[in-house]
């Protein structure tokens, strides 16, 4: 949300919304004038639809959101205009060899000014008591990566689409294997 904010954006896609958690702050942000979620699964969207109170909302506010069911992975006009994207723990999800096809709709296509993405930092698993070594933090984890993997990953995507990135993290940092959550802020 702070580097939503920080992008000074007043027009946001939330990609891969889920159930709409991060949708709701937005909205209750008065400087944000348009919020379109998307996700590809139709339960997830009813879910933030529930969560949203969609159908009770004044028309004003009704205005302003929109869900949409979508994938990331094929390029989408809906997707385009937006001023910032926020793509919150998603890209894990995504199969490997589908990146590229990520990659091409979101920053290729879409292009929106600001993309905040975040991902799991693999490092950090090793502080959570109840989870078994080597296992992914959620059963639909296609991957996680370490800092050096994200940090890869995004200068590449950045170089190959005219986007500059930095890398940071959130939540109680360690020393040695950096904080739970890794994030990456892109600017075109
Ligand atoms: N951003 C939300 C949800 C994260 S869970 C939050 O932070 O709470 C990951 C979400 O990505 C799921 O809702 C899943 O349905 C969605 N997702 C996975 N692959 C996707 C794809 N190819 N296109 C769009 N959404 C996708």
């Amino acid at each position: 949300m702070s580097a939503v904010k920080e992008s000074g954006a007043r027009r946001v896609a939330d990609l891969g919304c889920g159930s709409g958690k991060l949708v709701g702050r937005l909205l209750s942000d008065t400087d944000i004038e348009r919020v379109l979620a998307v996700d590809v699964s139709y339960r997830a969207m009813e879910g933030a639809r529930r969560h949203l109170h969609v159908e009770t909302m004044t028309p004003r506010q009704r205005e302003r959101v929109e869900l949409v069911q979508g994938a990331l992975t094929y390029r989408d006009r809906r997707l385009v205009g937006f001023d910032a994207a926020t793509v919150v723990e998603v890209v894990e999800h995504l199969d490997p060899p589908r990146l590229g096809a990520f990659e091409r709709s979101v920053f290729g296509y879409a292009q929106p000014r600001t993309v905040v993405l975040t991902t799991p930092n693999a490092e950090y698993n090793v502080r959570f008591a109840n989870l078994p070594r080597g296992s992914f933090r959620h059963r639909d984890h296609r991957f996680e990566w370490t800092r050096a993997e994200l940090a890869s990953w995004a200068r590449e995507v950045a170089a190959r689409n005219g986007y500059e990135v930095t890398l940071s993290g959130i939540g109680p940092e360690d020393e040695e294997l950096g904080q739970p959550t890794q994030m990456a802020v892109f600017s075109r």
